[in-house]
């Protein structure tokens, strides 16, 4: 069964009624398969999940893509319909709110901001993203109540944040990261990809390519972490790159002996778009 509510009072009311534990997934909409990774294994963890599909204004800076996001419902739709065919007996409650009014009522005053870990790479090019990301994931969340939230890894940063989120404020929920879905050729599935001209996206396999490269070096006995410096280096003198860095998997602290786990992110950007990825690392 999928269930569309567009009025947050709705979606209390709906919430209030559930008898099972309520599994949920946080979305801008114009759905991908990297989307509906999530609400598959959502559906696997528990019989009752929230989908929201809300363009948050909060965590677009006034010159970002705000009002040219792609906004899709019908078609959003039908994709959630086609998933929830290979789970019948599950329940889907679709959170598309009608206007910002909806999950920020006039007078809302509540702000989010996970200090530290939200001020570097996105949250040093984005000024105030993190915060509207906080901010809405902890209004949603208290709207929905769920018992599991599951994040894409895709946006490594934005995963680490409201982790920490979550933990500083003791929230009842656990949240859990989810593995980038990619296209055939190695680019991570992303709604900005549309933006892309055909040149610019054979031009965007560079940020996949070279994760992989930096990664082979420091894959398995060879660890060569000076040839995996140098890599990137020699990237960054390509302007079309905002970042491209290794750092701790868990703090995002530039000390790679921390805990193991090294994350590489970074982002690519052709023209007005940016294009983010991300791979993790065990150093042995
Ligand atoms: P968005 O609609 O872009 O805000 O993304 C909603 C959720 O889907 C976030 O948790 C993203 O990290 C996740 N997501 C987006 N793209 C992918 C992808 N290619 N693979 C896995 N998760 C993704």
């Amino acid at each position: 069964m999928v269930i569309v509510h567009t009025s947050t009072a709705e979606v209390i009311r709906e919430r209030s009624g559930e008898k099972s534990t309520v599994g949920f997934v946080p979305t801008m909409g114009n759905l991908h398969q990297g989307h509906l990774s999530l609400l598959r294994e959502a559906l696997k963890h528990d019989p009752v999940v929230y989908f929201s599909i809300f363009v948050n204004p909060k965590q677009f800076g006034p010159s970002e893509d705000f009002n040219k996001y792609p906004r899709t419902l019908e078609d959003d739709l039908s994709l959630i319909r086609t998933v929830e065919k290979e789970f019948p007996s599950s329940k889907i409650v679709v959170y598309a709110p009608a206007s910002p009014e909806e999950v920020y009522p006039p007078g809302y005053n509540q702000r989010v901001d996970v200090t530290g870990l939200s001020e570097r790479l996105e949250g040093a090019n984005r000024p105030g993203h993190f915060e509207g990301v906080a901010t809405v994931v902890y209004r949603l969340f208290e709207i929905v109540k769920p018992r599991e939230a599951f994040f894409g890894l895709k946006d490594y940063q934005q995963y680490l944040v409201i982790r920490q989120m979550a933990l500083d404020l003791s929230l009842p929920l656990k949240v859990t990261g989810m593995p980038i879905i990619r296209d055939h050729d190695g680019l991570a599935l992303s709604s900005r990809n549309q933006y892309l001209n055909a040149e610019e996206r054979v031009e965007a396999l560079t940020l996949s390519r070279t994760l992989k490269k930096v990664k082979e070096a420091l894959d398995g006995k060879k660890m060569n972490l000076p040839l995996a410096q140098k890599i990137i280096q020699e990237t960054l003198k390509d302007p079309r790159w905002n970042y491209l860095e290794l750092l701790d998997g868990h703090s995002l602290s530039r000390d790679l002996s921390e805990s193991g786990l090294v994350s590489l992110l970074g982002v690519f950007q052709l023209r007005t778009t940016r294009l983010l990825d991300n791979i993790q690392m065990e150093l042995k």
